[in-house]
């Protein structure tokens, strides 16, 4: 649906007439996406008396939500849709540029809920959770500023593991799995090495003591490096778990036991997540990701239990360090992603020696008198392990927040109900792997989405901003032994939306750096474009499985979000020879049944 852009000023006023003649003019260019509105007044006095009223207060300025267009004076006046503010002449052409202008895409603006709290409090803002998404939120909100605290507080894993400051991302997730997932590669090229001429180079056994040290050694500098941030950023760090207690007031529990009451204008919540455990017999005795990465000692023969990008990731670097691995998969694998790539990841990991058994889940664990584990399966059958790793999914760890006494709605799951951070309490917001929106969606649960959340809120908060984070064509990578880059629609789901308008673009390569090798297979990367044909051919999806596949979407996600065309990739010029250049040469479509294995240079 066309969006009503709104444009108000008076005949003689330059300014009026160059953003309307813009706005008038891309009703003419994209009529399906811009119908321009325009209200000429034929002078400056009656303008004004539309504008501002006889009162300065009763004008038609006033009748919009946003306050910053109760101070505007200027001509022209914008506005678009029921409401939404956009400003005067220059607002107007950077609203056009930043949503038309080489793009299909809209810049989600939205302006926060900001009651006026009077009284006094200890802080204007408090942030529950020092994570990636409340250290980012709590660092922006005091450069403007705002007296900021942030909570940070680690519950031991059921297994008693605990970590530092920075939550998740750095202590338990992305930075310790990609060092692991970096070891496994690294075995893999001790091989390859061979067909470079390194025939001494011989892989040996990997040590985990020594690579388990040097990812912790480094944890805990981030650690600290974090707590210096805050501390030169005038953000306090409390190390204490928090609960609300009234609409305003947090009781915050430090680790010795010992509680008081703390108080903020406002709060955002940035608790993350916790895996989820077993719910069967000796469901304890499984380690999860919280686990995994400080243990002292090699894990041993290995069930994996789950099929998300956390089971396959730590199955494959565990693969590749020369763990005996099994994945316990009960339906698919990679749920949400696209699963003809899914089905070629699996594939190659199963080639690549990580063993999987499908369709079954576990019923039972038990520990043996030699302190293994003897797992029995939903098909009847057992098999004993050295470790369990559950990686069954994640919940929101806000069951102990007292959300419900302040007024915070939340999903079933215990995710925080939000639309675009703001949850059902006016002053209190929420980012991060904890949110869903009011359908139970999940928010992307990725660093950088909870990073970039959090930043944008605090410029909204405190900066006078309307730019909103936008969850749309959000770039990822699941770090399995071949890396698998996506932006966009999955496979299914373009198919499911575009229909026949959607052509797919696909090819097959083996990366130079793999050709000579002779324990490579040849052919198991993968590239795949999805277009929209009646949109220009814009790529609506975008994947790619091979090496370095973060680095290379990450490239792409730019042109992505800047509305790239099948045409804009193939009139790129490649870089030669690399993996990437395998976009600006796809011609093969899956339409045509044509063979899409790679050729040579
Ligand atoms: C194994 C694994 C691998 C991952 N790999 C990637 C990856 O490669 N790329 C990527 O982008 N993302 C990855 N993620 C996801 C990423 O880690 C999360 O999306 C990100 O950390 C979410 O940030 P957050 O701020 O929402 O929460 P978190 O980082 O989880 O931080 C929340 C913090 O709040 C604290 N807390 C909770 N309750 C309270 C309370 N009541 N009081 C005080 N403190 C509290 C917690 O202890 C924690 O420190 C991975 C996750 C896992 C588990």
């Amino acid at each position: 649906m066309a969006l009503i852009f709104h444009i108000a000023g008076f005949k003689t006023c330059p300014f009026y007439q160059k953003a309307a003649n813009v706005v008038c003019a891309m009703n003419h260019v994209y009529p399906n996406k811009i119908k321009a509105d325009v209200m000429e007044f034929p002078d400056r006095d009656s303008y004004r008396a539309w504008l501002l009223g006889s009162e300065g207060t009763d004008g038609f300025r006033n009748t919009m939500p946003d306050t910053r267009a109760h101070k505007h004076t200027s001509c022209p006046f914008s506005w678009v849709g029921d409401g939404q503010f956009v400003g005067g002449c220059d607002d107007t052409l950077d609203y056009i540029k930043g949503n038309y202008m080489g793009t299909t895409k809209r810049v989600p603006q939205v302006t926060v809920t900001d009651p006026v709290i009077e009284g006094d409090y200890d802080y204007d803002l408090i942030v529950i959770g020092g994570g990636s998404g409340g250290l980012a939120c709590s660092k922006a909100a005091a450069g403007t500023g705002a007296k900021v605290a942030v909570m940070d507080f680690v519950k031991p894993s059921p297994v008693g593991t605990t970590w530092g400051l920075g939550g998740t991302c750095v202590n338990v997730g992305c930075i310790p799995k990609k060092l692991c997932h970096q070891a496994a590669i690294l075995g893999h090229q001790a091989t390859d090495a061979k067909s470079f001429g390194w025939s001494d180079a011989d892989k040996g056994k990997h040590n985990w003591p020594s690579m388990i040290t040097n990812i912790q050694d480094y944890i805990h500098s981030l650690n600290f490096k974090y707590k210096v941030d805050l501390r030169s950023n005038k953000v306090e760090y409390l190390n204490e778990l928090g609960s609300f207690t009234g609409p305003h007031t947090i009781s915050a529990v430090n680790k010795k036991g010992v509680e008081r009451t703390i108080s903020a204008k406002k709060f955002v919540i940035a608790v993350g997540g916790r895996p989820t455990n077993l719910d069967i017999p000796g469901g304890e005795l499984a380690l999860s990701s919280d686990d995994i990465f400080s243990l002292e000692t090699d894990p041993g023969k290995t069930l994996c239990v789950g099929a998300s990008y956390i089971a396959l990731e730590c199955a494959g670097f565990l693969t590749g360090l020369g763990v005996d691995t099994t994945v316990m998969v009960r339906s698919i694998l990679l749920r949400g992603f696209d699963q003809d790539i899914a089905g070629q990841i699996g594939d190659y990991m199963e080639k690549d020696g990580t063993k999987f058994i499908k369709g079954v889940v576990p019923t039972k664990l038990e520990k043996t008198a030699a302190g293994r584990i003897l797992v029995t399966f939903g098909d009847g059958q057992t098999d004993e392990y050295d470790t369990v790793l559950a990686a069954v999914g994640r919940y929101a760890d806000t069951k102990s927040l007292n959300l419900e006494s302040v007024g915070v709605k939340t999903w079933k799951n215990g995710k925080v109900i939000v639309d675009q951070e703001q949850t059902s309490a006016p002053h209190i917001y929420a980012i991060g792997d904890c949110i869903c929106d009011k359908e139970g969606k999940p928010g992307l649960e990725l660093t950088p989405v909870a990073i970039q959340a959090g930043e944008l809120l605090s410029q909204r908060l405190y900066s006078s901003s309307t730019k909103a984070m936008d969850y749309d064509t959000v770039p990822t990578t699941v770090f399995t032994p071949l890396e698998y880059g996506s932006i966009g629609y999955s496979e299914e789901d373009a198919l499911a939306k575009f229909k026949n308008d959607v052509e797919i673009y696909h090819a097959f390569y083996t990366p130079l750096e793999q050709a000579i090798c002779e324990d490579r297979e040849h052919d198991k990367c993968y590239v795949k474009l999805m277009c929209d044909k009646t949109d220009n051919g814009r790529v609506v999806g975008f994947h790619v499985l091979g090496p370095n596949a973060g680095e290379i979407t990450q490239g792409f996600a730019t042109a992505m979000k800047l509305g790239m065309t099948y045409d804009d990739v193939r009139e790129t010029v490649g870089i030669h020879p690399t993996d990437a250049e395998k976009f600006t040469t796809l011609k093969v479509t899956k339409s045509s049944g044509e063979d899409a294995a790679g050729g040579g240079c």
